[in-house]
């Protein structure tokens, strides 16, 4: 891709700036849209002139509220709570809720806008939304989860409804906070609106498989990478950052396809681990105990080692897949990655290549997948568990996993046909990013100026 956007491109550019002033990461997502969009514009200025573009880069509402709760020593906190419904041209607002110190605006703008050609991409009814708050849930107790749950849906849920918005969860945000938050939404409005929230209970209008989906669906689309190379990833040496939902699961499916993840992440350092990560001991201290990735060291009796310093891209491998958070992986890591061999890399998280790294990776031709098109999985089976709630319906584990897997080789296959069909054969970002925007910017024609 180049770095210079195309003149009617780069003066929107400019206003977006002007008009978010601050919110670094969501210039970043749009730059590397519209970074893409040179081809289309050319060959429908169309878009650029009835203004799609300028109104897929205005979020169509942003609310920001307060979420006052008490923790257990009795005191009050405050905390801020963010919405914003980006895009409801395909589908209902979807997109997940993020509870992270680290959560502000324009983080909560970066993903949404991410989510609208991520959804696009899967070919399902949805819009693209994102939410969160700036609530760190490390080190809170059950109580304190469940009461800022409750606080932060006293106010999210006149915004919310099967047909309007529906949330899931992201960084911070489990089957746990989404039981918790269901529970205020059916109180307040009593109504057991199942289809109002994704990633439930399995006992309590959950899809099978959307546990698994964000992580599973990123192994599915790098198989599917792999294949049009006419390799697998059998005896691959795989590094696989962070340790939450999406790396848990990753992991599981790169072991049962043959690869060995021999190292993975969480903010405080990272574990190598030759013989390959054991998935159970993984989730038993992620999932069960909620404890620090050192414990893995421990637990595992034995062979894996825990390293604070230094970076797990440091350790080589044939294929990497970030799945921790946006901007972790930076051009020096690229480099030391290319250096030791690697081949393939597949974003998991939400854009967590740094635009140098995601240079360097095009420049030593190593395969890119982008996070909107290799974690799509997630929203994907997410919009699967509204079809069976709308349906009362349920499905079996392998009937849902196999509609994934279908689902995310399509998205490869549409990436791919249309970074060839638009000049750039075999870039995957490029690919994604104007399949996605072609089937959002024709529903948003269609609809006219709204
Ligand atoms: P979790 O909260 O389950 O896990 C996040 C993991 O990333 C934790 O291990 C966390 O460590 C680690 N992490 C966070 N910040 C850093 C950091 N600066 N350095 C190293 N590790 C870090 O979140 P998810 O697994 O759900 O989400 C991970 C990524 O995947 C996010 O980018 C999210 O947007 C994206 N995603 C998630 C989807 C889903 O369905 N859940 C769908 C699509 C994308 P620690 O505990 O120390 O903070």
């Amino acid at each position: 891709m180049s770095n210079v956007l195309h003149e009617k491109l780069a003066n929107l550019y400019e206003e977006v700036i002007r008009r978010n002033a601050g919110e670094r990461e969501f210039h970043q997502a749009v730059h590397e849209v519209l970074d893409s969009l040179g081809p289309v514009v050319a060959k429908h200025p169309e878009y650029a002139d009835t203004a799609v573009i300028r109104r897929l880069c205005e979020p169509e509402r942003q609310i920001i509220f307060r979420v006052p709760w008490v923790d257990d020593a009795g005191v009050v906190q405050i905390n801020r709570g963010f919405r914003v419904e980006f895009n409801s041209a395909l589908g209902p607002f979807k997109g997940g809720l993020r509870f992270h110190p680290s959560v502000y605006l324009g983080i909560v703008k970066f993903l949404g806008f991410e989510q609208i050609f991520k959804n696009s991409l899967t070919g399902l009814p949805i819009g693209g939304g994102k939410g969160g708050s700036d609530f760190d849930p490390k080190g809170r107790s059950d109580g304190e989860i469940m009461r800022f749950c409750q606080s932060f849906m006293t106010e999210l849920y006149r915004h919310l409804g099967e047909y309007t918005d529906v949330p899931a969860g992201d960084i911070g945000v489990g089957t746990r906070e989404i039981g918790f938050l269901f529970g205020q939404y059916k109180r307040i409005t009593n109504r057991y609106e199942s289809g109002v929230l994704t990633g439930k209970g399995l006992t309590w209008g959950g899809s099978q498989v959307r546990t698994e989906a964000t992580g599973y669906g990123t192994v599915f689309f790098i198989d599917e990478m792999l294949r049009a190379k006419g390799e697998s990833f059998e005896g691959k040496r795989v590094l696989v950052s962070g340790s939450g939902n999406v790396a848990i699961y990753a992991i599981e499916k790169i072991h049962q396809l043959g690869g060995t993840v021999v190292g993975c992440s969480d903010s405080s350092g990272h574990v190598l681990d030759e013989k390959g990560i054991d998935v159970d001991v993984l989730r038993e201290v992620k999932e069960v105990r909620r404890g620090r990735i050192s414990d893995y060291v421990e637990l595992r009796a034995g062979g894996a080692s825990f390293i604070a310093d230094n970076s797990i891209w440091d350790l080589g491998c044939d294929i990497a897949v970030p799945c921790a958070t946006q901007n972790e992986l930076t051009g020096a890591h690229a480099a030391a990655l290319i250096r030791s061999g690697c081949k393939v890399v597949a974003e998991g998280a939400n854009m967590p290549c740094t635009p140098e790294a995601v240079k360097l990776f095009n420049e030593a031709g190593v395969l890119f997948a982008p996070g909107k098109a290799a974690n799509a999985g997630g929203v994907a089976t997410s919009a699967l568990e509204m079809q069976q709630n709308a349906s009362r319906d349920s499905w079996t584990f392998e009937e849902t996993e196999e509609r994934l897997a279908e689902i995310m080789r399509r998205i490869h296959d549409r990436c791919l046909s249309t970074a060839e069909e638009y000049g750039q054969p075999g870039n995957y970002a490029f690919g994604a990013n104007i399949a996605g925007f072609i089937r959002v910017a024709d529903a948003m024609s269609a609809l006219g100026l709204v």
